[in-house]
């Protein structure tokens, strides 16, 4: 099973994606979070980058794509989902390249679709487990932690990210809506396309998207 997750920040694309990686034993592949590690770790690939990344700016589309491909490349996931990627057409183009070049093909595309009205109550109420290894997500009031600014799974402090600000929010919404457009056309017309409401709870997404997987 091939999968891709389209959606908005706080679309839910990262709680989905590990419950399908877990269910089905697909590799999770999130382009926000491989650009946070290599970030954190002061790759070259990413040189530049931190500062403009911290204002919710795009990364631009070669330096993810490099990414995407180096992951391919090394760790040759069979069975997979990418979360957040590809985010322009430009990527959705080269991401087709490559999964040609790997023989591989995708099975659905899923648009997580939310107003954004919820997408600022939610991102802005977002918390992530700040140990990178763990890297749970909490909501404020959605979903709070136990004991407040601590980790239920492994004790690390929670932290909100640092794109989480307002301002972050409104660049990251505002570069979505200038990109999701053709990329949703992109695979629409390849048949891939599977439409869900991401204003459902959590669950009823899961069960959604399940149900496309089993038709
Ligand atoms: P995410 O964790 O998916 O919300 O991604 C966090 C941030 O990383 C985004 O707001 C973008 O600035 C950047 N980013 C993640 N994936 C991509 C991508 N496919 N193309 C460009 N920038 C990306």
């Amino acid at each position: 099973m091939r999968l891709v997750l389209v959606g908005p920040p706080g679309s839910g694309k990262g709680t989905q994606a590990e419950w399908l990686c877990e269910r089905f034993g697909l590799t999770s592949i999130g382009t926000g979070k491989l650009l946070r590690e290599a970030i954190r770790n002061g790759s070259p690939a990413v040189e530049g980058y931190r500062e403009p990344y911290a204002r919710g700016v795009l990364a631009p589309d070669g330096m993810v794509n490099e990414l995407v491909a180096e992951f391919f490349h090394t760790a040759r996931p069979e069975k997979f989902l990418v979360d957040g990627y590809p985010r322009t057409y430009s990527q959705a183009i080269a991401f087709d390249a490559l999964l040609r070049q790997e023989y591989l093909k995708l099975d659905a595309v899923f648009h997580l679709a939310l107003p954004n009205a919820e997408v600022v109550r939610r991102v802005s109420g977002r918390r992530v487990c700040g140990n990178g290894g763990c890297a749970a997500i909490y909501h404020l009031t959605a979903k709070p932690p136990a004991a407040a600014g601590v980790c239920d799974q492994c004790g690390g402090e929670l932290l909100q990210r640092n794109d989480d600000t307002d301002s972050g929010i409104r660049q990251r919404l505002s570069e979505y809506h200038a990109n999701a457009g053709p990329l949703l056309d992109h695979y629409r017309q390849a048949g891939l396309l599977r439409e869900v409401a991401a204003v459902l709870q959590p669950e009823e997404v899961r069960e959604i998207i399940l149900r496309h997987l089993t038709q």
